[in-house]
């Protein structure tokens, strides 16, 4: 279980300010959403917290433990993707045990995990089949076996859902909200869907041009939104 705390977090690319200051905290088991138009720094941000792209300045915290230098894979995060970005060639079952080889996890081991974590998100009829034979629904939810399966400190989802239809992005949706309620992991959700993020997230962030206008519970955000920017894109009242 864990906290993440931002501070001042700024990044360039060249002459470039993507990210300009941002200060941001998930407590242990929080569910938190980053909202906001596209090109704001979603995604940006998300792959600093996990280690993908360097910090220009400030501070990226797990536990109070300063990671601004922490290699990703010593990061204990793990990420689900729009894009899944399954192995094509190898089986749902490899799909999610890629990586438990290299570090040495015992086969009983691997095996007890992916049942575990087959079962909790019904997809064990899956796990002889390639990516290719599945549905965008079930794909997703190998992917999501995949994060779940290492026990990671941290969640990180950019945009999961944007690429399946509205149907199965509403059951989806109540899905993710049903895993974090039994696994209870502290998780960063991007999205740039509002309803989404008023439905899953204990608190949002909504982004505009690499700032956080505001941080705070959903019904916060939409009754009293902190500026005319917050009010216009989370749809509030007038
Ligand atoms: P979002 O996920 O909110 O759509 P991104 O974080 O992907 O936004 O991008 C934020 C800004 O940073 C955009 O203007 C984008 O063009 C720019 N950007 C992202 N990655 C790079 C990169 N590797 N090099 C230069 N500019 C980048
Ligand atoms: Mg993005």
């Amino acid at each position: 279980m864990s906290t993440l705390t931002i501070r001042s977090l700024r990044k360039n690319f060249g002459a470039v300010e993507v990210l300009k200051g941002i200060d941001l905290e998930a407590q242990n088991g929080e569910f938190i959403a980053l909202v906001g138009p596209s090109g704001c720094g979603k995604s940006t941000l998300l792959a600093m917290i996990a280690g993908l792209e360097s910090v220009t300045s400030g501070e990226i915290r797990i536990d109070g433990r300063l990671v601004n230098s922490v290699a990703p894979k010593d990061r204990d995060i793990a990420m689900v993707f729009q894009s899944y970005a399954l192995y094509p060639t190898m089986t749902v079952r490899e799909n999610i045990t890629f990586g438990m080889e290299s570090r040495r996890v015992p086969k009983p081991q691997q095996d007890e995990a992916v049942k575990r974590v087959a079962a909790f998100l019904q997809i064990e009829p899956l796990l002889g089949r390639k990516p290719g034979q599945l549905s965008g629904g079930q794909r997703q939810r190998v992917a999501m076996g995949r994060a779940l399966v290492r026990d990671p400190k941290l969640f990180l989802f950019d945009e999961p859902l944007s690429n399946l239809d509205a149907k199965l992005r509403v059951d989806m949706r109540t899905e993710i909200k049903k895993l974090h309620h039994r696994v209870g992991k502290t998780t960063v959700y991007v999205t740039h869907d509002q309803v989404e993020a008023m439905t899953l997230a204990s608190r949002i962030a909504v982004m505009h041009q690499g700032e956080v206008q505001q941080f705070d519970e959903p019904a916060t955000i939409y009754n009293r939104p902190a500026n005319m920017f917050v009010a216009g894109f989370m749809g509030s009242p007038a």
